[in-house]
């Protein structure tokens, strides 16, 4: 018997390194137009370093050590590159207790008797703090490092753009007509430097994983179909909420695996406007 289309086009996708769920799923992908795409380990490679640590109320080798220790749980890009910069300088992580993940804002626990709590600005801080915009201005994330409450330093930190990125962004825009978004939780400066780099101009920043789900409610009560591509826990929502979904597999996390409709295997970006094409062919074989 010859397969039908959408199991086919199903099969080729496997062969683009692209894992559709269901043929319902593969359907579907064709009708999106408008895609969010995620920052950080979507359109970055998701592999980020850490370029500079400021020491505030305690000194930089301090502050890195503590962070390393609270992050080290953490299956978050930015937990990574705290835990390798720390490794670099001979900082071996410690043994944190308690820890806490708040996806969107960052982590906190004990360690050696300290709270230290390690993630955005905008969760952490009340007040100003020159080392942060200084990192934010240069385009990269400021990751702040409280200890008993204290500000004890910043970290600047960034992740190279995905080669395919540009190729997908521009690919992408062909197949809907309209331009994709970058939906981020990172700052305005950081996700705009990106956003330059891959050919997008919309931008939504600082958003937390609630706040991506609005935005992807808010279109498509507005008539449109959103196609989301997300690696994080904090993607997770506006993965489930969106038309069609796809989660980054090398890096992305279980519940961004879970819940996307489809997975990036190989984290090729350029697979992802191949599969909506796909779709597409397909369902004009089926109707
Ligand atoms: P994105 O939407 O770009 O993938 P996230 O929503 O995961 O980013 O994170 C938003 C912001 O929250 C980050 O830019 C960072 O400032 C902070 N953050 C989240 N998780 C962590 C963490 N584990 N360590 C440090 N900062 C974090
Ligand atoms: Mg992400």
């Amino acid at each position: 018997a010859t397969m039908p289309p959408l199991l086919s086009a199903i099969a080729n996708a496997g062969r683009h390194g692209v894992l559709v769920k269901s043929a319902v799923v593969m359907e579907r992908l064709g009708e999106v137009n408008r895609v969010a795409l995620d920052k950080t380990g979507t359109l970055t490679e998701g592999a980020p370093r850490v370029t500079g640590v400021h020491g505030l109320a305690l000194e930089g080798t301090e502050v890195l050590a503590l962070a390393a220790a609270a992050e080290h749980p953490s299956e978050h890009p930015l937990a990574r590159a705290v835990v390798a910069a720390a490794r670099e300088r001979g900082l071996e992580p410690g043994p944190a207790e308690a820890f806490v993940s708040e996806p969107g804002r960052g982590v906190r626990a004990m360690v050696r008797g300290r709270e230290v709590r390690v993630g955005s600005p905008a969760s952490l801080l009340t007040a100003a703090c020159p080392a942060v915009d200084e990192a934010e201005r240069s385009g990269h994330t400021a990751v702040v490092v409280l200890v008993d409450g204290e500000t004890a330093g910043v970290l600047a930190v960034t992740d190279r753009l995905r080669a395919g990125a540009p190729a997908a962004v521009a690919a992408l825009r062909g197949l809907t007509g309209t331009a994709p978004v970058l939906l981020t939780g990172d700052n305005e400066p950081a996700a705009r430097q990106i956003a330059a780099e891959s050919g997008i101009s919309e931008v939504l920043a600082g958003l937390l994983p609630e706040d991506k789900a609005a935005a992807v409610r808010a279109w498509e009560q507005a008539g449109e179909r959103v196609l989301v591509v997300g690696d994080g826990v904090n993607d997770a929502p506006a993965l489930a909420a969106a038309h069609s979904s796809m989660a980054m597999g090398r890096a992305g996390s279980d519940l961004a695996l879970e819940t996307a409709d489809a997975v990036v295997v190989r984290d090729e970006l350029t697979t992802v406007p191949a599969v909506v094409a796909l779709s597409r062919r397909a369902r004009r074989i089926v109707v």
